[in-house]
């Protein structure tokens, strides 16, 4: 075999219609290097995961110190240092009363640990989802997901779990009538009452659906919503384990909607690339898992957790979620600029750096997931990498690590925008606007 892509081939289950087409060798800050030597930008963080940059120097590091003095042990056998440092961190930058933190290994894993411990603490059973959600691989995870296309051949899921309608403007499926966020609010509220035995421990939902397509509901939805909740005695579950860690221009992208959910699932950013997942909660509720009823060998490994802590202190030092927020506005501004001169962007949307541009065909609706894969493989050939998501397959997501500089933006942005224009052929958008000192 001669090199890692026909290896991948013979020898990794990789099960994605089309890897890219690159061996990425090294990465630092935002920008990674591939086997050839050329740099792209990175627009994607590997799935928005590295907000405090590729190999980090800090968190690097904190976790080779650590490899040096312990690896293993089992983290929840004995007392380990930096499984201690990162709890109490935790407990200082979650919202609220959240305090308790259980370790996993991944996002799956901390999900699932959030729905037992939901139905545990209520001795209820039932959950209720969104349409459109994404919530992890392993059979509960994807049973509380709303995509079929994620679950394809993977039924029958989970009985007892209903899906309440996205608060996805764009595509809403929502009761009409009045204001959005609360019309969206109304509908999870008859999912409770008529597709459900009543008998439910928690409503899950990500402050910002990553997967489904970056879509960022209402100012008011997740209030309205737990509302309902505390109506029906329901928990709370927020999946951040896309949306945490400095992202969407706050630490967790819930304080966006000032509600403190009762669970709250981190992975992703925690550790800037090391492999760990968490659900944190109240006292009270960590307080209904007695022992045995939850254990992983691997969790609270002592290096990602090193890891994790030196990369909280680092976004808390370097205020990454503020940078984040205002990166995110430039970007934003820039893309609805785009969205004037080319009628394929349907939306621009996001929260931070976590941004999507939604493709759709000429009615200004019918998605266009195959212009989306071209967008995303036209802005490879250029030196950017951008992630393409959503249940169609049509949105472009632009989801860079947080320590990315204006200049990478602005050479991402050109880049994109000729991508745009290539996909779409040079009758099928407007040229740039002359300005005025073009013309002088
Ligand atoms: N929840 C959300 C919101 C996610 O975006 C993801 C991953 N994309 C997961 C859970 C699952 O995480 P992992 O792949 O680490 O299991």
């Amino acid at each position: 075999m001669s090199n890692a892509i026909d290896k991948y081939q013979e020898y990794v289950m990789s099960n994605v219609a089309k890897l890219q087409p690159i061996i990425v060798e090294r990465a630092r800050g935002a920008v990674i290097t591939d086997s050839r030597g050329r740099d792209y930008i990175d627009c994607f963080a590997g799935i928005s995961v590295v907000n405090a940059g590729h190999c980090n120097p800090e968190v690097t590091a904190a976790a080779k110190e650590q490899m040096d003095k312990l690896i293993h042990c089992c983290s929840y056998v004995y007392h380990v240092e930096p499984v201690a440092k990162l709890a109490e961190l935790l407990a200082q930058i979650t919202p609220g009363r959240l305090k308790k933190s259980f370790f996993a290994n991944s996002g799956a894993e901390a999900v699932e640990g959030a729905l037992k411990l939901a139905k545990i603490y209520t001795g209820k059973s039932e959950f209720i989802a969104l349409e459109t959600s994404f919530h992890g691989r392993t059979w509960g995870t994807l049973s509380v997901t709303g995509n079929s296309a994620r679950k394809r051949r993977g039924g029958p899921f989970a009985p007892g779990i209903a899906f309440a309608p996205a608060p996805y403007a764009f595509r809403s499926t929502a009761e009409e009538g009045g204001d959005f966020g609360e019309s969206c609010a109304r509908s999870l509220e008859r999912v409770l009452q008529f597709c459900t035995s009543g008998n439910v421990a928690a409503f899950i939902a990500e402050p910002v659906l990553g997967e489904g397509g970056i879509i960022v509901p209402p100012r008011n939805y997740f209030k309205e919503v737990k509302k309902i909740l505390d109506k029906h005695d329901v928990l709370f579950i927020a999946d951040e384990v896309q949306s945490g860690f400095g992202r969407t221009g706050k630490m967790f992208a819930i304080e966006h909607y000032g509600v403190e959910p009762d669970i709250l699932t981190t992975a992703k950013g925690i550790a800037d690339g090391f492999p760990l997942g968490a659900f944190t909660t109240r006292d009270e509720i960590a307080a209904a898992f007695r022992p045995g009823d939850h254990l992983s060998t691997f969790g609270g490994n002592p290096v990602c957790c090193a890891a994790a802590v030196a990369n909280i202190n680092f976004m808390l030092r370097e205020n990454l979620s503020a940078k984040a927020q205002e990166d995110g506005d430039y970007i934003l501004e820039k893309l609805n600029a785009l969205k004037e001169r080319f009628p394929i962007i349907g939306e621009v949307r996001g929260l931070g750096l976590m941004i999507g541009m939604e493709l759709v065909g000429e009615d200004g609706l019918t998605p266009a997931p195959q212009q989306a894969e071209a967008v995303r493989d036209a802005c490879l050939k250029m030196g950017v990498l951008v992630g393409v998501g959503s249940a169609y397959g049509n949105v472009v997501r632009i989801q860079p690590p947080l320590v990315i500089t204006r200049e990478q933006i602005d050479f991402a942005l050109k880049s994109l925008e000729m991508a745009l224009a290539e996909v779409v052929g040079k009758d099928s958008y407007t040229a740039e606007p002359v300005t005025a000192q073009a013309t002088r």
